[in-house]
């Protein structure tokens, strides 16, 4: 297997695998969907809640706040959260950012996210438990998203005069001049290009063994990082597999 980083923007990350079967992609993009542990708000309780929005609803969106991660937690941490936002003179917005908490590492990681709307004069104050999860248990645990398709063979032959027509027909932009893919992680195998060849000189086919993946990480950690747990994920599950047979 050869795996090469196409693009790291941190939250965001491009890989190519080579030398692997659909399967173990899918089952790599299932462990980073799945399988990685994260915190989020499971327990509230409402103090006082004269907003226009049920209790059951505040406490569904303020489970599904991103939290941050600390690779040492112990699996059984705790972390206690309050918010306490009032409109006193005008309607404002609450945001996810005015959940507090004294844990020095675990609070809220995407602070910029709208809670609600408080009319004037209305009040919200709750209390909430982080805990440890994975989304196999609730999406709210769920931590990055991965998707992946397979890279193309790309093959002109000798009856190619490099007319440019398949440079104009690519929806991506990615066919340049020399007839050669600038971005092959960009193909979405439209075949696009091989239609507008009038002289049949161009094919492509999915590669069988060759896949792009993207990573998205929704917490403080890389989109890599977050890649590498899920393949610390699907060894220990191995690992237990095989004890299994001893
Ligand atoms: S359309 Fe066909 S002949 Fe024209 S440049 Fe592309 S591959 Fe070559
Ligand atoms: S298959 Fe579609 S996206 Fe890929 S190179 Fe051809 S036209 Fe572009």
């Amino acid at each position: 297997m050869q795996i090469d980083v196409l693009k790291d923007g941190g939250a965001t990350a491009v890989l190519s695998l080579k030398g692997v079967s659909p399967s173990f992609v899918n089952a790599l993009r299932r462990a980073i969907i799945s399988d990685l542990p994260a915190f989020a708000i499971d327990e509230i309780d409402m103090l006082e809640n004269t907003s226009p929005l049920f209790n059951e609803y505040v406490a569904g969106r303020v489970g599904l706040v991103p939290l941050t991660w600390e690779e040492n937690a112990s699996p059984d941490a705790r972390v206690l959260f309050s918010l306490n936002a009032e409109a006193v003179d005008a309607p404002r917005v609450v945001y996810a950012g005015e959940l507090t908490t004294d844990d020095p590492n675990i609070k809220v990681f995407a602070t910029h996210v709208p809670l609600m709307k408080l009319g004037k004069g209305q009040r919200l104050r709750l209390q909430g438990t982080a805990l440890i999860g994975t989304a196999k248990r609730h999406a709210k645990f769920q931590s990055a998203m991965a998707s992946f398709g397979q890279l193309p063979e790309f093959k002109k032959n000798a009856k190619c005069d490099k007319c440019g027509e398949c440079v104009k027909a690519c929806p991506q932009k990615i066919i340049s001049d020399s007839i050669a893919l600038t971005a092959p992680e960009k193909c979405i195998l439209c075949e696009e290009c091989v239609e507008a060849c009038e002289k049949e000189a161009l094919k492509v086919f999915p590669k069988e063994d060759e896949f792009v993946l993207f990573v998205e990480s929704y917490n403080n950690l890389s989109a890599l990082q977050q890649t590498k747990r899920a393949f610390e994920a699907m060894k220990a599950q191995a690992d237990a597999a095989e004890k299994e047979l001893k």
